[in-house]
């Protein structure tokens, strides 16, 4: 049918508007307990080195497994638990046990590796961030240097100042920092400069196109000679083929993270792969 009235489309979009505020009400409701209840885990993406295939380390990526409503996405909880204002308390439980599970590995003779954790724009806008990422690393007597930040670009845009002194403090505890998502945000590269950057990853959505489309070529090399030039780590993130392994190491790439070197792991399975491999010597 070509014609629709005014009132047609003002009704369509209130059922989305209604759907989404419905999600948000449901999982709203559910995620206030998920902390007390245990239903949050952290899984562990393993991070391998682009030239050997070496393992560097994991990022720690939450799951939410409802006994309500099942395995949510965190594409679909962390908007509603922003939106709540239960990220601050989330991405607490989410630094504390990626910390203890550093101390576990540290402790069954692991080392030389990092796990990176995931911050939210909220978390780094929100004071006493480097406190409370100082206090998990001292009770879990974690070496700084072995905890990765990842920020999004975009949310290093808003209050520009106050995220300079956040990253500048977390950077003076000793912290490695990631700028994840790469060149996807709607933000200038002045930032780079600005912030103490130790790492790009470059988005997925520039992977997903090696090593036939040249765009994707064109972008993914532009990002690895900035960052290079930057004195920063470049890693790439969502690589899913060998053709892709190959080619991003061939353009430079220093890291690699992906479904074709291994998905992210419940805790256990990502211990079993750490014992399997070799890791990565400085
Ligand atoms: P991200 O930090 O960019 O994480 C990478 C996402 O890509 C993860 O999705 C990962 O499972 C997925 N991925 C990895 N390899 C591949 C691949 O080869 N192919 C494809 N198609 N996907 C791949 P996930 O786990 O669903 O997380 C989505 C996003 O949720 C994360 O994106 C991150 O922004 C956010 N997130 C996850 N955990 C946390 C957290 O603890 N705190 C915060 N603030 N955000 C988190
Ligand atoms: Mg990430
Ligand atoms: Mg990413
Ligand atoms: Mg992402």
């Amino acid at each position: 049918r070509a014609k629709r009235d005014g009132r047609d489309r003002v009704s369509e979009f209130s059922i989305e508007q209604m759907r989404a505020l419905e999600e948000r009400l449901v999982l709203g409701t559910h995620l206030r307990d998920a902390i007390r209840d245990n239903e949050l885990e952290l899984y562990y993406q393993p991070q391998h080195r682009a030239h050997d295939h070496a393992l560097t380390g994991f990022e720690a990526l939450l799951r939410w497994n409802s006994h309500e409503l099942g395995l949510v996405s965190p594409g679909r909880f962390i908007p509603v638990a922003e939106a709540l204002g239960l990220m601050p308390e989330i991405g607490e439980w989410v630094l504390d046990t990626a910390c203890r599970q550093v101390r576990t590995w540290l402790d069954r003779g692991h080392r030389d590796f990092c796990v990176a954790v995931n911050v939210s724009a909220q978390q780094l806008l929100r004071p006493g961030l480097v406190d409370t990422v100082a206090a998990a690393l001292q009770r879990q007597a974690v070496p700084p240097a072995m905890l990765d930040i990842e920020m999004t670009e975009s949310s290093l845009m808003e209050n520009v100042e106050w995220i300079r002194r956040t990253l500048t403090g977390l950077k003076a505890l000793g912290t490695l920092l990631s700028l994840d998502d790469f060149g996807t945000g709607y933000s200038s590269l002045a930032y780079l400069k600005q912030f103490p950057i130790d790492k790009l990853k470059i988005d997925q959505s520039f992977v997903r196109g090696l090593p036939t489309d040249a765009d994707d070529a064109a972008i993914a090399q532009a990002i690895i000679t900035l960052g290079h030039q930057l004195h920063m780590t470049v890693a790439a993130e969502g690589v899913e083929t060998q053709a892709q392994t190959d080619f991003l190491a061939e353009m430079g790439c220093d890291e690699l993270q992906g479904n074709h070197l291994g998905p992210a792991l419940p805790v256990r399975e990502a211990e079993a792969f750490f014992s399997a491999l070799p890791k990565a010597r400085p």
